[in-house]
């Protein structure tokens, strides 16, 4: 703690020396000098960081800045970083071999694991990210309905496939307007965006394009931009419509399985989805996606059905590994409470300070994720409430917490992860320094 720093000045700035460099050679290698967008700090001040080693819930980086961790490596990182049994387990592995490309036993492990503790999925397919998942569960409902359409709400992010990277026009209900370039308008023509939290807008959809529309998509709790949270009220009637007009329901739950419970936002809700889509902590750290759904739906993936999906290092022996090490322990009593205890604690204390400031800005919460919102609204439940404006605060925020040892995901739109290893002394330790950074920024 720099208590005797005054709480409105800022912090100087950590030395990010060698981290820039790496940058400057990354860019020369890499679009924008990374493999995956938000990594580049466009949103933050300063340069990228690169990330050396972890432990626990500590992250270091190339100029030797130690940080404590709440993007997680996005979410996988449920356990926190280099958990033992998970080392263990993979190291295990690596002398028996890396990839054969034929079946293990420890898929069958890993499945069992998974669908003997789940009651809305009946049989699985190990894909290798989130987006191979989501982009095949689409698949696998347009072939199972024989319809074209999908439904996807303004606000969640389901991966990078075509049918998916479309953001919503102006208007109740509209086709989509690609969100990338070289998608082609056919595609985006297929899918159909709405506003989430809007039961008016759902009826419309199902009005306008009546035994047309293969699957509504939604995220478990929306949580790629800010975190949404939706009513359950609201899930069950999109149960509800979905059922009424013979679309299929998906849940991505690349976020949230695993996440909200083992059996993540299906239990959450009580509501049984008829594809759910994992990834992320389901690998444990590996690249490793799912999707899952009743034997009968399953029935039309090849080889047993017609609708094709296949993968050279699907179901790779080391990320089963990986995900069976993870698994056991996320089985054990009281993970969860656990977990969701010791976040709430955090939130609270959190909320109780800003409360106290009078602050405005909000922190929601759903089990171990978390969310700042720099606004005065009590809720947030679609991504047109957000005020881009407000992403300003977030930055200066983000500067101040890694100057002081705390590692934020580099945009206000993303949330943050509690891991099983954040202990007591980390959350209590970066609390006195959100509460600092929160000085700042409305000082
Ligand atoms: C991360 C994410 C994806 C994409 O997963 P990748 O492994 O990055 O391809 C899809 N859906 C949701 C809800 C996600 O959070």
């Amino acid at each position: 703690m720099t208590q005797q720093n005054s709480a409105r000045t800022k912090t100087a700035d950590i030395s990010r020396e060698k981290s820039a460099q790496l940058f400057e050679k990354a860019k020369q290698y890499f679009p924008g000098g990374v493999n995956s967008p938000v990594r580049a700090f466009k949103s933050v001040y300063g340069t990228p960081l690169f990330i050396e080693r972890g432990d626990k819930a500590h992250i270091w980086d190339a100029d030797e800045n130690e940080f404590i961790d709440f993007c997680c490596s996005w979410g996988p990182l449920i356990l926190g970083h280099n958990n033992d049994q998970i080392r263990e387990a993979v190291t295990a592995q690596l002398s028996k071999g890396l990839s054969f490309g034929a079946p293990t036993a420890l898929e069958n492990e890993l499945a069992e694991l998974i669908i003997s503790n789940n009651r809305f999925i009946e049989k699985i397919r190990f894909v290798s990210s989130g987006t191979e998942a989501v982009m095949s569960a689409i698949r696998l409902a347009r072939g199972y309905t024989k319809r074209d359409k999908i439904v996807k709400f303004e606000g969640c992010y389901h991966g990078h496939s075509d049918s998916l990277l479309v953001k919503a026009g102006s208007g109740l209900v509209t086709f989509g307007e690609t969100s990338s370039a070289g998608v082609p308008k056919a595609f985006a023509d297929e899918t159909i965006v709405i506003a989430l939290n809007d039961k008016e807008a759902l009826t419309a959809v199902f009005d306008q394009f009546k035994d047309q529309i293969a699957a509504v998509i939604i995220e478990g709790v929306p949580a790629n931009n800010g975190l949404l949270l939706q009513t359950k009220e609201y899930i069950h009637y999109l149960r509800e419509i979905t059922t009424q007009n013979g679309a299929l329901l998906i849940f991505d739950e690349v976020i949230t399985g695993f996440r909200l419970g083992f059996e993540g936002a299906a239990a959450y809700y009580d509501v049984q989805p008829d594809i759910i889509t994992y990834g992320k902590i389901i690998g444990g750290g590996m690249p490793v996606g799912a999707y899952g759904a009743s034997k009968e739906l399953m029935s039309c993936i090849s080889p047993d059905g017609s609708v094709y999906q296949a993968g050279t290092l699907s179901g790779n022996p080391v990320a089963m590994a990986a995900g069976i090490a993870t698994c056991k322990v996320l089985t054990q009593p009281d993970f969860y409470k656990n977990l969701n205890a010791k976040t709430e604690l955090f939130v609270s204390e959190i909320r109780n300070y800003i409360e106290e400031k009078n602050y405005e800005v909000k922190i929601f919460t759903i089990a171990s994720i978390f969310w700042f919102a720099f606004t005065d609204q009590e809720a947030i439940l679609k991504a047109s409430e957000i005020d881009p404006n407000s992403m300003e605060l977030y930055k200066l925020m983000h500067r101040e917490l890694l100057n002081r040892g705390i590692y934020f995901g580099p945009s206000g739109y993303e949330v943050g992860f509690i891991s099983h290893a954040h202990t007591n002394e980390d959350l209590i330790t970066a609390k006195q320094h959100i509460f600092a950074a929160l000085d700042l920024v409305f000082g």
